[in-house]
């Protein structure tokens, strides 16, 4: 019989582009790691062969004689937890209803447990990262979109079928933007790194963002890390456009507070990396009009995993799975 501690959890993320694998100990440690890209133009079958070799040479990573516990797959897009299926994938052709923890379990000879890449990770940022020992948790991370999920409790709350935690839905401007969940004025569309490069884009159309409209001379793309850089550079457009986009989200952050009064707001994402610029006026809307005793109670950090907490919260979520009546702080 295998000693338990050669015993590991595969920790899968699963992207578009690229899938990620870790080898996992129980404590959380990274002993192995794989990265290959994600091919998804060749469908779900070949896919799903990818990432079982994938998570087998994270495993060989981690040296000899490791078995496999269990494998945590985090998904872009909504998934069946009881069943293990992944409903929708938007940036994966033909993944519908594909009932990948059968499948996945199939190859890889032990179970598979699916969740959608927003949980996944804050399920990771609580049990490894930014909000270890809190019970109450909103994850926000603010790329080119912006993702949630919620730790309440001192568990991941999926909702009545697992919709929950989508936090760059809130609806905030009516007649706003256009968003890609159909509605208009949602957070993602004010706040989010193509909502300021959106609103940038705008800018130069208006002979506006004089510096931005130098940096980006030569067709270069025009992304919020760039308008960041003007705005660095002293332009006045540029910062008006990133201080709009940060109060946009500390509207964002008063919702969450006065809803869920929670002890730790964990934000991550590329776009959240632009930092004081954008996260000052974030935080003065909070202090100013969020409820006083749960604005003053929580705490609004930066997130620690970095790309490794979906995955990693995909390994925790298989191996609190695994073994569901263990005490949880
Ligand atoms: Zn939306």
């Amino acid at each position: 019989m295998t000693p338990p501690q050669a015993a590991l959890f595969g920790a899968v993320d699963l992207g578009g582009t690229k899938i990620l694998s870790l080898a996992v100990a129980a404590d959380g440690d990274v002993l192995g790691a794989d990265r290959r890209p994600t091919e998804a133009h060749e469908g779900p079958q070949a896919v799903l062969q990818r990432i079982a070799e994938s998570v087998l040479a994270a495993v060989r990573h981690a040296g000899p004689g490791r078995t496999l516990a269990a494998v945590g797959l985090a998904v872009p897009g909504p998934i069946d937890f009881e069943r293990g299926v992944v409903a929708d994938a938007p940036n994966l052709p033909g993944w519908h209803d594909v009932p990948v923890a059968r499948l996945l379990s199939d190859m890889l000879g032990c179970p598979v447990v699916l969740e959608n890449d927003a949980n996944a990770a804050a399920f990771g940022e609580w049990r490894l990262g930014a909000g270890q020992g809190a019970r109450h948790v909103v994850y926000l991370t603010v790329s080119t979109g912006i993702g949630g999920g919620l730790v309440l409790g001192g568990q991941l709350y999926r909702g009545a079928n697992g919709a929950a935690g989508e936090l760059g839905h809130l609806p905030l401007v009516e007649d706003g933007p256009l968003c890609g969940c159909g509605a208009r004025g949602c957070l993602e569309q004010l706040a989010s790194g193509t909502a300021v490069a959106r609103r940038a884009r705008e800018m130069l159309g208006r002979n506006g963002a004089p510096v931005l409209a130098r940096l980006a001379a030569g067709d270069r793309e025009i992304t919020a890390e760039l308008v960041h850089q003007a705005a660095e550079q002293g332009d006045l457009d540029a910062r008006e456009i990133i201080d709009r986009a940060g109060r946009y989200l500390g509207s964002g952050l008063v919702a969450f507070v006065n809803i869920f009064n929670p002890d730790v707001i964990v934000i991550g994402g590329g776009t959240a990396k632009i930092g004081a610029m954008l996260l000052e006026p974030a935080l003065a809307e909070l202090n100013t009009r969020a409820f006083r005793i749960a604005r003053e109670h929580v705490r609004v950090v930066p997130a620690q995993l970095g790309d490794r907490a979906g995955a990693l919260g995909a390994a925790m979520l298989a191996q609190t799975a695994l073994t569901p009546d263990r005490p949880r702080r």
